[in-house]
């Protein structure tokens, strides 16, 4: 059977931003949402699903959408994933991956011995990195939430010598049948939580959690060329489960420190280098900084303000990047300034001198003036 067109499965146009794919995408994951398509039906709606998830997952990746408008099914990797496939993770997994928010706390879920199983929150974390980290990396520490099993009840959230109790509620299910509009929806017992027990007498030291909030030390390695807005995972960080169930994860996200030479530009740098007037006029040897160090580029006689010189490969080279950007000083002419008495003699001297060449020594005055008189006219 033919594959069908990843735009068609998720009835958007060619043209669709991101936000509408997403948005088709959500659409048709809860129509073939498990809950929903019981008995005959939800074999078809699974690989309804697997369909609009394949199409999702290609065209919500810019370079994959990219190379599919190009080739068609043929531009993107056949064996990465298809219908069927191992690939595929539960509905859970799908679910999780864009419905984290809307379904709560039935992300990642899943069942053990009658309970509900949750996976735990992701934790982010914001880390300021200079330019400089930025481009050699480095090993860092963080210090992160985590939780220790309580000592004074041994975990089990019950005051010492009194026990848990079976949730009356869902009778110790950890979940209740709701019905919600037309369907049918199974939630977490609003009781116990999930846990399907209840503590009638709550330990006093962890208020009947099981565990102590602590915070640990965590080394992170921050890869070389991470660049402003990048997110880095590490993963089973975040929250502990409930029940059993597996941590979340922790994202630490890299926020870059303004720098007082360089503007980082993708793995570009660039920066503006103050010249003299003189210098610009006669040519000569500047000093410009370089992330390694100080470096000397010869600029030619009559360069003007603004001119902008390049030295290749003394950027940054990106995390995925095989060569490093360039650096673009940009030449800044210095006007002078407290001059003295002898000082303005001399360049009344030169401008007087200037103006016998007529429009020879003044680069964009012949065209500054016809652009002048058009205006005018
Ligand atoms: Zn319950
Ligand atoms: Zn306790």
């Amino acid at each position: 059977m033919a594959k069908r067109d990843f735009y068609e499965i998720l009835g958007v146009g060619k043209t669709a931003s991101d936000e509408e794919i997403k948005k088709a995408y959500r659409k048709l994951a809860m129509k073939h949402h498990p809950d929903r398509n019981q008995g005959d039906a939800a074999k078809a709606a699974e690989e309804k699903f697997k369909e609009a998830k394949e199409a999702y997952e290609m065209l919500s990746d810019p370079q994959k959408r990219a190379a599919y408008d190009q080739h068609g099914h043929a531009g993107v990797d056949p064996n990465m994933r298809g219908p069927g496939g191992e690939a595929y993770g539960g509905f859970a997994e799908a679910f999780g991956d864009i419905f984290g928010d809307m379904f709560g706390q039935q992300r990642g879920g899943g069942r053990a011995g009658g309970r509900q199983v949750y996976r735990g929150g992701d934790l982010s974390y914001a880390m300021e990195v200079t330019l400089e980290e930025a481009a050699r990396g480095k090993d860092a520490q963080i210090r992160i939430p985590s939780w220790d099993s309580c000592d004074t009840c041994h975990g089990s959230g019950a005051k010492p010598g009194t026990s848990a109790k079976t949730c009356g509620t869902c009778n110790g299910q950890g979940s209740v049948q709701m019905r919600q509009g037309f369907f049918s929806v199974q939630q977490t017992c609003p009781t116990c939580r999930g846990s399907g027990k209840v503590i009638p007498e709550p330990c006093t030291v962890c208020h009947g959690q099981g565990k102590i909030k602590k915070q640990k030390t965590l080394e992170v390695k921050i890869p070389a060329g991470i660049d402003d807005g990048m997110r880095i995972r590490s993963v089973g960080n975040g929250e502990p489960g409930t029940n059993g169930g597996p941590p979340g994860d922790l994202y630490i996200e890299i926020r870059l420190k303004k720098h007082d030479i360089f503007e980082r530009d993708g793995d570009d740098l660039h920066c503006s280098v103050p010249v003299s007037f003189i210098t610009a006029a006669l040519g000569g040897e500047i000093e410009v900084p370089t992330l390694q160090g100080k470096a000397a580029i010869d600029i030619p006689e009559g360069t003007q303000a603004g001119k902008q010189f390049r030295l290749r490969g003394k950027g940054i080279k990106g995390v995925r990047a095989s060569y490093p950007g360039d650096l673009y000083c940009h030449i800044a002419v210095e006007t002078p300034v407290k001059l003295t008495e002898h000082q303005r003699k001399l360049l009344r001297e030169l401008e007087e001198s200037l103006k016998k060449g007529g429009g020879k020594h003044s680069p964009s005055g012949d065209s500054w003036t016809d652009r002048l008189k058009n205006f005018f006219s």
